[in-house]
């Protein structure tokens, strides 16, 4: 059955991030847990929903807006884990809590814009994308090019900046993305000097890594087929 088999992986993982929490000496709950549902059918979500997870995560617009169609009665909390383009942004607006991978100043310029528009308890929260894994397929900024658009990321006061995201580079295991997770803290304690903005937010660590990431400071894991694994029958 899935909903067991769900039952049981959502159990293993809350269990790895109490673990992690605790062997980092950190508070019970200061790494949250973000369910990634892509290519998984809203039946199958729901076993998630009904256990009590309410946050969720697709990485593509357009399945995002299919999805939250149709789960709506069960109000769950939407993040936007991959590339936005700009032509979506208004109808993904709506319907997001945050968007964690905002790649480019332009995009997140036009965030702002978007934003200014809207009251201040209705703008999504967004992440900046980090590339630090140095993969040239990936989106984002560099270390150094993020840090010298500091002040025109400061400039853009209407959409809140709460903090930055990675991936570590793909098929990598959990010890070797550990650099990743560790420059991306230390970019954001830079960028939060240049700016004055709090960047409370860390969205790191996948199936494979989410309790290094979470050792090394991730306030926001996306977990995806650990959650689904064994209930894709
Ligand atoms: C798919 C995806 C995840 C989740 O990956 P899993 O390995 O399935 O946990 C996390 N973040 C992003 C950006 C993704 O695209």
């Amino acid at each position: 059955m899935d909903a067991d088999r769900i039952r049981e992986n959502l159990q293993s993982v809350t269990g790895r991030i109490a673990r992690a929490e605790a062997r980092s000496g950190r508070p019970q709950g200061s790494a949250r847990l973000i369910a990634v549902t892509k290519r998984n059918p809203p039946e199958r979500i729901r076993h998630l929903i009904d256990l009590g997870v309410k946050e969720l995560a697709e990485n593509y617009p357009q399945e995002l807006w299919k999805k939250a169609e149709a789960l709506r009665e069960f109000s769950p909390t939407w993040h936007l884990i991959g590339h936005l383009q700009g032509n979506k942004v208004k109808r993904t607006f709506p319907l997001v809590r945050m968007i964690h991978a905002v790649d480019s100043l332009k995009l997140l310029r036009e965030l702002d814009r978007v934003a200014s528009g809207l009251p201040r308890g209705e703008r999504p929260e967004v992440c900046l994308q980090v590339n630090t894994s140095d993969e040239e397929a990936k989106h984002g900024w560099s270390a150094e090019s993020l840090l010298l658009d500091a002040e025109a990321v400061a400039a853009c006061r209407e959409i809140p900046v709460v903090g930055l995201m990675t991936m570590a580079a793909y098929g990598t295991d959990a010890e070797s993305a550990r650099p990743s997770f560790v420059e991306l803290r230390r970019v954001r304690d830079e960028l939060r000097t240049r700016t004055g903005l709090a960047l409370e937010h860390l969205s790191m660590g996948m199936s494979n890594d989410f309790e290094t990431a979470i050792e090394e400071g991730a306030t926001l894991v996306r977990v995806g087929s650990a959650l689904f694994e064994g209930a894709e029958g």
